[in-house]
């Protein structure tokens, strides 16, 4: 079986002196080499415009590179060449793009230790991150090659009246613009580019801001692999200027794009007032993710899972857990727990192996978090927050926080870091604790700890979610295993790393032939 088969990427083992030693070679190598990010149009460096230092979140004296943003006319430029060899890639049918696509796995991978370094230096990534993050990358290359296989394999048979064909057959839009976030700065990028050309697209990709260098690196990569550069361009900049004028540009032929509801609202009434065309928007974006849990659940595993899925990539996952609901029979256990955990938890230079939660993005995310505890202090009641080492004030390291909040729609929007919030409920009014979260209108991830299967399942009534995790972490999704992705304000699907993922890219032509 075709789902069954295909094989998942492999990782390292920080416990192995000879994985450390790798890792520092590779850390001194990205950090000798003063990188350069700019748009990429046919495989050249272009000079761009409003040229900038990449520097590191843990520590910001340190220049990691630098990194232009398109003008508009490298965008049309990128665009008039990516509509030319689409038309050449498209008809090379799935069987004839999905070597390259194994080809970028096989690349990936042999590039980890120095991807790793780079996501840790640019995104604060911690090494076991980092390493998930190549592989997760892989995996969608992998995937969606052979739903590129599956699905372009030339025109489906289709039933009919006798003496008529009729076929069935997908064929890529034109050219994609892929926006992606600075959280998952390797695999979400690879990902939307992979599943864009997977299905006969050709694409101009804009990194975030934040995060220019690791988009690079990639589209060198895919480059490398034997992808024609002319169908990935790579356009930096900021949201404001260069994805504005991606979005609403003429020869752009679909947007695909992860990030933050309000972003996502934005380009959607920027495509709606595209002159004289309709085009597809594929998003995936924020959650008010909750995890319930129910006095049967066994608590050092809930306490393990809480804090691995709401401080695990410092809460800077759109899957990470914001508001735990504790039955108030066992609340104060739960927390005495979940305090003693969070004070054993490491918040340090995320290139260090022994780190579990390194910096947040940027200062203005910070300063967010530093407002919303400012709240928290006055509202509602924090029960714990984690140490910070000496120094963290030359980066952007964030103490990591539990609070208890006084009612359960204290928060209304999607708090994005290394924040949780419990909530104390009374089992008999689950019903409208639980309809008070549906009603912010996300649908993303949701936890449940019980042992009871009526209770999970009640759950899942009542709290919208693409993704449910029962009795374990609620991050992390594996491609082909978990397929990722809300509904509501968390995003349009399709989900990435699902077998309908390819699907929106694509148009389909059926055919019917009288003979
Ligand atoms: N797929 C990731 C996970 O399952 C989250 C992706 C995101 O944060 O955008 O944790």
């Amino acid at each position: 079986d075709m789902y069954m088969d295909r094989q998942n990427s492999l990782g390292r083992d920080y416990s192995q002196a000879a994985d450390r030693e790798r890792h520092a070679l590779a850390l001194a190598k990205v950090d000798s080499e003063k990188l350069t990010a700019g748009p990429l149009i046919g495989g050249k460096l272009k000079a761009g415009t409003n040229p900038q230092d990449v520097t590191n979140p843990f520590d910001r004296t340190q220049v990691l590179g630098h990194v232009s943003e398109a003008t508009t006319a490298d965008i049309d430029a990128a665009a008039d060449a990516a509509a030319r060899a689409q038309i050449v890639w498209d008809r090379k049918g799935g069987a004839g793009r999905a070597p390259v696509l194994r080809a970028m796995a096989d690349a990936l991978e042999a590039d980890m230790d120095r991807l790793v370094a780079l996501l840790s230096r640019e995104a604060g990534k911690t090494l076991n991150d980092g390493v998930a993050e190549v592989r997760e990358a892989a995996d969608f290359c992998r995937y969606y090659a052979m739903l590129a296989e599956r699905d372009f394999g030339g025109r489906e048979d289709l039933k009919g009246p006798v003496g008529e064909i009729n076929q069935l057959v997908l064929h890529g839009r034109g050219v994609f613009a892929c926006i992606s976030p600075w959280n998952f700065p390797l695999a979400i990028f690879t990902g939307q580019v992979a599943a864009a050309l997977a299905a006969g697209n050709a694409v101009l990709a804009k990194p975030a801001e934040q995060t220019p260098l690791i988009a690079a690196e990639a589209v060198r990569l895919y480059h490398k692999a034997g992808l024609n550069p002319d169908l990935l361009a790579l356009v930096p900049g900021r949201g404001e200027t260069v994805g504005a004028a991606l979005v609403s540009h003429q020869g752009i032929d679909g947007v695909a794009f992860t990030g933050g509801t309000d972003t996502a609202s934005m380009i959607n009434r920027s495509i709606a007032a595209r002159p004289g065309q309709i085009i597809p928007f594929i998003a995936e974006t924020g959650g008010l993710n909750g995890m319930f849990v129910d006095t049967t659940a066994l608590k050092e595993q809930v306490i393990d899972d809480v804090i691995l899925s709401a401080f695990g990539s410092a809460g800077q996952r759109c899957s990470a857990l914001r508001i735990l609901y504790a039955p108030k029979d066992s609340a104060d256990a739960l927390i005495a727990g979940l305090r003693g955990a969070l004070a054993a938890q490491v918040v340090a230079d995320p290139t260090d192996p022994a780190t579990d939660i390194g910096p947040v993005i940027d200062a203005e995310s910070r300063a967010n978090l530093e407002a919303h505890v400012e709240r928290l202090n006055k509202e509602a009641k924090i029960v714990a927050r984690a140490e910070l080492p000496a120094g963290a004030e030359k980066g952007d390291l964030f103490a990591p926080t539990i609070a208890e909040i006084p009612t359960p729609d204290f928060l209304e929007k999607e708090v994005f870091g290394p924040i949780l919030h419990v909530y104390r409920y009374d089992p008999a009014d689950l019903k409208s604790v639980a309809g008070k979260l549906a009603a912010r209108g996300y649908g993303l991830t949701l936890g449940v700890h019980s042992r009871i299967e009526a209770f999970a399942e009640e759950v899942i009534r009542l709290v919208p979610a693409g993704n449910v995790y029962i009795n374990r972490s609620i991050t992390g999704a594996v491609v082909g295993v978990q397929p990722f992705g809300g509904e509501g304000l968390s995003g349009t699907g399709p989900k990435a790393g699902g077998p309908n993922s390819l699907i929106r890219f694509a148009a389909e032509k059926a055919i019917s032939n009288n003979i």
